[in-house]
């Protein structure tokens, strides 16, 4: 799944607790299940790390940093800094550690097949639902 999804759904699992290290914890977790999903990336690597500093630097800016969403997309987005080495070739893939990544962990958990960019739209739906979830929990 795009790093952006994994923020959004992690803020908003993270924004149903109380603390931080939970909410990170829940963000974490949830990377799992939505890399079993088939899904989109991004085919341009560059462009997917301008998304996300970009996402990153609007909640900090925003005064967010202190949040349980915050802290919950730091814990969605995390795993996949592996990604990112692997691609930038800094990491071998059989070096990468997290379920749904790891190759020797894909008998348990599945990485879900690539789709073609024109599937992205459930995507855009699921970020949609999850920030307005993360939202309606700030202001409660
Ligand atoms: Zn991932």
């Amino acid at each position: 799944m795009t790093v952006l999804v994994h923020m959004a759904v992690g803020a908003a699992v993270g924004s149903f607790v109380g603390g931080r290290g939970a909410a990170f914890t829940l963000g974490l977790l949830s990377h799992i299940p939505l890399d079993v999903i088939p899904h989109s990336e991004y085919e341009k690597t560059w462009l997917e790390v301008t998304v996300v500093a970009v996402a990153f630097g609007a909640m900090l800016v925003a005064g967010m940093g202190h949040t349980t969403a915050f802290w919950g997309a730091v814990g969605g987005a995390v795993p996949d800094v592996e990604n990112l080495f692997w691609r930038m070739g800094l990491l071998p893939a059989r070096r990468k550690m997290f379920p749904g990544h790891a190759p020797w962990l894909r008998r348990f958990v599945p990485h879900g097949r690539t789709l073609p960019a024109r599937h992205a739209w459930w995507q855009v739906g699921i970020v949609a639902v999850a920030l307005l979830v993360a939202a309606r929990n700030l202001v409660a």
